[in-house]
């Protein structure tokens, strides 16, 4: 991987360039020499460039999956997203383990980051963050079972979702450096944080200090979906998990306040209370 790294600030203007435009550039030729240092072989990559780059980069998500057994969203082919802001999502996660998928969109799919701990606002709590194959724009809406047996099995939430932006200027070349910079817009994670890479597919995800910092643990006081303001367990029930499913989806769930409702879809109002709580 590293090897190709190289070319990436070449094959993100391309791309970029695309972006705008999901047709192909007729006047790609006349638009090369104003972009290049070194338009050795701009001429011959560019015409087909963002299509494989495309299946390439979802290839990995696609092998694991049975489009027929599982609802997860099949792989497809993004269109031009103009200028709509870049999306992030956050899905919790009950497979073999909890843990939270952290996903920022870039170039057509969402680059993904499992959180075994979940993202949190402390600055000085560095999160392990496992890289994982890129999923398709489409996964962002996901919230529901994976059937026992397929890969992830288990229930998954919508945990925060909204836009990002990059806080580092070339976004291919910090990540190729292991150190992207950005700011969060979503309902639970917001403000600038850092994703830092330790060695392989390993990273840590911190909260760079800044107004939205916070000691709050945002997995026990803000636990439930943002799209459906459901728990974990909800989620599974409704989409008739098998019963180690459910069980397993209502043991990550955090415990609930003393009150009667057992299916009641809104927070506790007691919420920002317990949150301002010293812990
Ligand atoms: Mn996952």
């Amino acid at each position: 991987m590293s090897a190709s790294r190289r070319d990436i600030g070449d094959g993100r203007a391309a791309s970029r360039s695309a972006s705008t435009n999901a047709k192909p550039r007729p006047k790609s030729s006349a638009r090369a020499p104003a972009r290049g240092s070194s338009n050795r072989s701009n001429a011959a990559r560019v015409p087909h460039l963002p299509d494989l780059s495309q299946y390439g980069r979802l290839a990995e998500y696609r092998a694991k999956r049975r489009f027929d057994v599982t609802p997860e969203p099949p792989p497809a082919m993004p269109g031009s997203r103009g200028a709509r802001p870049l999306a992030f999502v956050v899905q919790k996660h009950r497979a073999g383990h909890l843990h939270y998928d952290f996903r920022l969109e870039h170039e057509g799919v969402m680059l993904s980051w499992a959180v075994p701990k979940g993202p949190a606002p402390d600055p000085s709590v560095k999160r392990l963050a496992m890289q994982t194959e890129p999923h398709p724009l489409d996964y962002n809406l996901f919230e529901g079972v994976i059937p026992e047996g397929e890969y992830g099995g288990g229930t998954v939430m919508i945990w925060d979702r909204g836009t990002w932006k990059p806080e580092s200027d070339d976004v291919d070349r910090a990540l190729a450096r292991g150190d992207l910079k950005f700011r969060l817009h979503g309902k639970k994670l917001r403000g600038s944080w850092v994703l830092v890479r330790t060695r392989d597919r390993t990273w840590l995800l911190i909260k760079h200090r800044d107004e939205f910092a916070s000691t709050e643990d945002l997995t026990v006081t803000k636990p439930l979906s943002v799209v459906s303001r459901r728990t974990l367990a909800g989620i599974a029930r409704a989409a008739g998990a098998s019963a180690r499913q459910l069980e397993q989806a209502a043991g990550a769930d955090p415990p609930r306040p003393a009150r009667g409702a057992a299916t009641a879809a809104e927070p506790a109002p007691s919420r920002l209370a317990r949150a301002a709580r010293p812990r």
